[in-house]
């Protein structure tokens, strides 16, 4: 059996592995997802070279340790394990061998993410546990913003909440902006660091990023995953005096309004039928208003920020859509860049709906450049992993 790499996404209710060679970490042989976990209708799938099925009460430990037994031979040369962190703050830049001293910094961080942070380090706490005597490398969604210029990331607030509490932008999905820029640059055969693109990655979570020779020069999303675009159950923007006038009119608590913002606003929140987008495009394709009202409203905040970001560069060499919506919807895509009125984006429609060509190119020639690039955050971890355990 090959030595083999396991990559580990802990989540609140749920748990993603995915496990790889270490000869080659383009594709995992074996993947995993366990959901619901801690509640009702828990289950676990393990699919790939091998599979399994259960519906079980389950903890995050008990999946774990179920897809330990089910694929213990599978597991037999594990070498490393790398997991994805939400926030690595401004201490972590790249990612970093899980050590005590380590691990008791991150512990630190989690004030500024404390809805993902602590299931992330459960899931390295878990693994020191069940696995123990194995590398852990921790790869953050943050770091690739670190090269983000002090007027992208500084909010207009006392300057003190920055020194002394960290409040700054960070942005987020930085693996997949990695992975992608990364890609892009392979398909168009130009070095990264050459390379001025505008990314949007849409999935439940949505985010965009300008990223200039290479490097994130600004993105949507700032001290937590909740600013920026509308995604699936969070609002995005706002202003602020939304919160004190809720308050008032509802009588709604902080932690109520908060909890509003990231679980029931977004899609969801806006027609009032679902945070999924497959289901919002039947339900408009249905004639319902609720929907088109959601999507388009999506649609026109997603081209605003795009125009935005792309004001950082000089020129851009390509749009590039990623995410679960951005990789599989020809009608969004198309809707988000016919919002972005100052630029003449001219869609091929047959590559538009062939989600690109070999290239990713969805645009027609001599007209800027639109491309679509499947994300891939769970192959940049293990490569992290790799790299960083010298393996
Ligand atoms: P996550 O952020 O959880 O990783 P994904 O990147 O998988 O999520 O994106 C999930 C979103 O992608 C959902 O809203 C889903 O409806 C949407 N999606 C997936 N396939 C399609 C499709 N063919 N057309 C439109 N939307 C799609």
């Amino acid at each position: 059996m090959d030595q083999s790499i396991l990559v580990v996404n802990c989540g609140s209710s749920s748990v993603k592995l995915a496990l790889y060679r270490t000869t080659d970490t383009a594709a995992p042989i074996i993947t995993a997802l366990a959901e619901r976990l801690g509640g009702e209708g828990a289950r676990l799938r393990i699919e790939g070279e091998k599979s399994f099925s259960c519906e079980d009460a389950m903890d995050h430990s008990q999946a774990l340790a179920t897809f330990i037994e089910e694929c213990q031979d599978y597991l037999q040369d594990l070498v490393a394990i790398g997991h994805r962190l939400v926030h690595g703050g401004e201490a972590f830049h790249e990612s970093t061998l899980i050590t005590d001293d380590s691990l008791a910094e991150l512990e630190k961080v989690s004030v500024l993410a404390p809805l993902h942070n602590p299931m992330n380090l459960m899931g390295i706490r878990l693994c020191r546990e069940l696995l123990p005597d194995l590398p852990n490398v921790a790869v953050f969604d943050t770091s690739f913003h670190q090269t983000m210029p002090a007027q992208a990331y500084l909010y207009g607030v006392p300057y003190d909440w920055y020194e002394t509490h960290q409040v700054r932008r960070y942005g987020f999905h930085g693996t997949s902006y990695r992975y992608v820029s990364a890609e892009t640059a392979r398909r168009l055969n130009r070095p990264a660091d050459d390379l001025n693109l505008i990314i949007a990655h849409l999935g439940n979570g949505c985010s965009a990023c300008a990223i200039r020779q290479g490097q994130s020069v600004d993105s949507s999303m700032g001290l937590t995953p909740l600013e920026g675009l509308i995604m699936g159950t969070r609002s995005g923007d706002i202003d602020p005096g939304l919160l004190e006038h809720m308050m008032r009119e509802s009588g709604s608590s902080m932690a109520e309004l908060m909890t509003a913002l990231n679980r029931n606003s977004g899609l969801l929140g806006l027609s009032g039928i679902s945070n999924d987008m497959r289901t919002l495009l039947q339900h408009e394709a249905a004639g319902e208003p609720a929907a088109k009202r959601a999507l388009d409203t999506f649609c026109f905040r997603v081209a605003r920020q795009l125009a935005a970001l792309s004001s950082n560069l000089s020129s851009t060499d390509a749009v590039v859509f990623t995410g679960g919506i951005g990789e599989n919807s020809a009608d969004i895509r198309r809707r988000i860049l016919a919002n972005w009125r100052n630029i003449q984006f001219r869609l091929n429609t047959a590559l538009n709906q062939a989600n690109g060509d070999e290239s990713g190119r969805i645009s027609e020639t001599g007209t800027p450049l639109v491309l679509v690039i499947p994300t891939d955050e769970e192959q940049m971890i293990a490569q992290d992993t790799l790299k960083i355990t010298g393996l």
